[in-house]
């Protein structure tokens, strides 16, 4: 069965950008269609070391049959392609990360992977691609990012 998710993409190198611009040939490689992507933010980093570039930021509805752990495997070897080091710094300098916001309907938590990504709600740089994709994903998020009521 084919899910719908949606990526948050990020990255602050001068080929950021045209990474964005190659990424449906990327994901189809990995089995992953891209249906929508947002246009592209730029933003001053937050919290880096000075002298970091500036950051651009999208989002992108992909669809995949691929169950979440698998997908995030996916979106890694897309990441190591484009230059990214598999250990790398938090607040580091990146070609290019993709991350999971929403995994269909579906909560899912473990050691690597949380879904829905659990910092989306307080970050602008990915809310305001979100939005650009559509009122209902951000619905979907805060929905999903909610506690369930005891
Ligand atoms: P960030 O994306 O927060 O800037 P990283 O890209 O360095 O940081 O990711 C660190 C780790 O976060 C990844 O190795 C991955 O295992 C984990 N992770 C947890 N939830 C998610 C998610 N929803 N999407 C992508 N990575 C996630
Ligand atoms: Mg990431």
């Amino acid at each position: 069965m084919r899910i719908e998710a949606v990526l948050s993409l990020g990255g602050n190198f001068p080929e950021t950008p045209e990474l964005f611009r190659k990424l449906p040939a990327l994901l189809a490689e990995e089995g992953i269609d891209l249906c929508a992507i947002s246009s592209i933010l730029r933003s001053a980093p937050l919290d880096c070391p000075e002298g970091t570039p500036d950051f651009f930021n999208a989002a992108a509805v992909v669809q995949t049959a691929l169950e979440p752990e698998a997908l995030l495997d996916a979106l890694q070897r897309i990441e190591r392609k484009c230059g990214r080091p598999a250990e790398h710094g938090v607040h580091e300098s990146r070609t290019l990360d993709l991350d999971i916001l929403l995994y269909g309907k579906r909560r899912f938590v473990s050691e690597r992977l949380t879904i829905p990504h659990p910092r989306a709600l307080e970050r602008d740089f990915v809310m305001r691609p979100l939005t650009e994709l559509g009122e209902r994903y951000v619905r979907q998020l805060r929905h999903l990012s909610a506690k369930t009521p005891s």
